[in-house]
């Protein structure tokens, strides 16, 4: 018998991707020390060695979420599979669920919510804005049968930062948990689980954590397990189900439930270490220092920034796209001639911003100033009035400057 040769397959060889600087909203550039880890030999799930990263990996998740959950593991699977995990698990049919959207990702909690048997209260805000604390408690007095609240920290479709603390507090005053998309915040700004007493909160791994993506750290309060566990209708999936997850992550059992993939919880685990080693809060003022640069230069150009400035998030710069320019001929250069992905504005926001992402190891001053300079030459061809230089320059400035008060802290401090 003749082997098919299927003509398509002729020509395959080894895959080489080209060396991108990824400036989008995730993935992110690799630390190559997670690269490594990822490339050591291929181990068991169950091999004794292995389940001892897992307990380290649930300490260091504990430390970037700031949160002594005992349930904080990573779910196998990207950010949507950990929001899918919280939704499946917290919320039963007939439940109702206040869902605040300012964006894309909270346009998909509410098609959880509906896909979960639950009845979603959309509490709506423009996009580009944080959510309104003030819409959300209106909808609590509304609805006060309401259970969930479910919100975005930060929205990576718009560049904004709502108050997550604020938002968990009104929640609680109704006697009702929040579930909290984290997936851009978690690692790149400030995320205190315990201190705002947050319920229940998933992330990912490939964006301010700088992993490969796949991975979906999640992490629950005691009082949402035992309300997962005291559920008497089914878990309406079998992956996600928290009671037989917890088989394989929880702390007494190790028995089979999927083939966790271990290579790349290496990864995650040295990604973490790599976040413990330069300190939470040192990596928190390196996301900010990086865009504080990076506006400068931007702004050195004319460039208006889409999110008012208390509101915007430095892991994630959503930049109006002048007008008369091609939006997405400005990513197609950058991509082509500079090798540099930046992101592209989704639903209302489509060819109006571009999203330029600072994240994790991709959250560097030698990508801003590159990022600055091959978009200030682009847009310099274009015919816009820039001139060569000058992004740069401000940019340098702003860096000098926040050395220079960095400094004056120090003396002041010693
Ligand atoms: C990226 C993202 C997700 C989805 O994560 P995936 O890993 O792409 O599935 C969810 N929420 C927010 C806020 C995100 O930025």
């Amino acid at each position: 018998m003749a082997i098919k040769q299927f003509p398509s397959t002729k020509k395959i060889t080894s895959f080489h991707p080209p060396q991108r600087t990824l400036l989008g909203p995730g993935p992110t550039e690799i630390h190559p020390r997670v690269l490594t880890t990822m490339s050591q030999p291929a181990i068991g799930y169950l091999d004794p060695v292995f389940v001892e990263m897992m307990e380290e990996l649930k300490a260091l998740l504990r430390y970037v979420y700031q949160t002594e959950n005992a349930l904080t593991f990573p779910v196998s699977g990207p950010g949507s599979v950990g929001m899918e995990y919280c939704f499946v698990n917290m919320v039963a049919p007939g439940d109702k669920v206040i869902v605040a959207r300012n964006g894309v990702f909270g346009g998909r909690m509410i098609e959880n919510v509906e896909r979960c048997g639950g009845t979603a209260v959309v509490v709506d805000d423009e996009w580009g804005k944080p959510v309104d604390p003030h819409k959300v408690e209106d909808a609590f007095k509304k609805h006060p049968d309401a259970r969930i609240l479910a919100f975005v920290h930060a929205e990576t479709s718009t560049g904004a930062e709502s108050d997550a603390k604020v938002l968990t507090q009104i929640a609680h005053k109704h006697d009702a948990l929040v579930i909290v998309d984290a997936v851009t915040s978690l690692g790149g700004s400030p995320v205190l689980v315990d201190d705002w007493k947050i319920d229940a909160i998933y992330s990912a791994s490939q964006k301010c954590l700088s992993c490969t993506p796949g991975l979906s750290p999640v992490s629950f309060s005691q009082r949402v397990v035992e309300s997962v566990q005291q559920r008497k209708d089914k878990i309406k999936s079998w992956f996600m189900d928290m009671n037989l997850l917890l088989g394989y992550w929880g702390n007494t059992t190790r028995t089979y439930h999927h083939t966790a993939p271990t290579n790349g919880l290496f990864g995650l685990h040295e990604a973490l270490l790599l976040i413990k080693e330069e300190g939470l809060e040192n990596c928190w003022a390196r996301h900010r220092r990086h865009h504080v640069a990076l506006k400068a230069g931007l702004q050195a150009m004319g460039l208006k920034f889409l999110v008012e400035e208390k509101y915007q998030l430095p892991q994630m710069n959503a930049v109006l796209c002048p007008a008369g320019v091609d939006e997405g001929a400005v990513r197609k250069s950058l991509l082509n001639e500079f090798n540099i992905e930046i992101g592209a504005g989704l639903g209302p926001l489509k060819g109006k911003i571009w999203r330029i992402g600072l994240m994790g190891y991709s959250c560097r001053p030698d990508n801003v100033m590159l990022c600055l300079s091959a978009l200030g030459s682009i847009l310099m061809d274009m015919g816009l009035p820039i001139k060569v230089g000058e992004a740069e320059a401000a940019a340098h400035q702003a860096y000098s400057s926040l050395h220079a008060a960095e400094a004056r802290k120090k003396i002041a401090a010693a």
